[in-house]
């Protein structure tokens, strides 16, 4: 039998469009709020929100959203053929899904990934010291890992052997140490 190569993969902002899902989950839940103005997930810049999401006062109001089956309903992959490349690279890799979160939205997250992606089989989900974006404490350093993720830190942490930063610029994501996939034609063009 051989080993196939692992292949971690983040999910918010890499696999889903959680940017999206967010705000149009912030829409319903504050529309009837003093000054609420619709957040348009496309001028998101900030990452906490705050630049988009007026209502929101602190990060705790940010994981609530983050915890609001809403959001799961809402979330889609992230680019078209994300879902046709994810099952390709299936056959090739061993996919593992590698979030953060806290435990409610680690919870409604794994099962919108069995629903979203059955064929998946393994997933890493990390609590990590109140959802620090740092993905060290995964162990990652088997022969020819691969590791793709859209934050910075989250890269810089692992000890993954190949490493990519994933979609288009953000502040959280400026970065020239590592090669940009841009999106899912992108990561099928450099993996497939
Ligand atoms: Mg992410």
């Amino acid at each position: 039998m051989t080993t196939k190569t692992k292949l971690y993969l983040d999910c918010d902002n890499t696999l889903t469009n959680s940017t999206r899902a967010f705000c149009e989950t912030y829409n319903i839940i504050y529309r009837y709020h003093k000054n609420f103005v619709p957040a348009q997930w496309e001028l998101v810049q900030k990452w906490n929100f705050e630049d988009q999401c007026g209502c929101l006062n602190d990060s705790a109001d940010v994981l609530e959203i983050f915890e609001d089956p809403i959001l799961f309903q809402f979330l889609k992959l992230i680019n078209t053929n994300t879902y046709e490349v994810i099952r390709e690279l299936n056959e090739k890799y061993q996919i593992i899904i590698a979030s953060i979160g806290t435990p409610k939205n680690l919870s409604l997250k794994s099962l919108y990934l069995k629903e979203t992606l059955p064929f998946i089989k393994d997933y890493i989900l990390l609590y990590n010291d109140g959802c620090k974006m740092n993905k060290e404490i995964i162990q990652m350093n088997y022969s020819d890992s691969i590791f793709i993720d859209d934050v910075t830190t989250n890269l810089d942490s692992s000890n993954a052997i190949n490493k990519f930063i994933f979609g288009h610029l953000y502040p959280w994501s400026e970065t020239n140490n590592y090669h940009r996939l841009w999106d899912w034609t992108d990561i099928a063009n450099e993996l497939l």
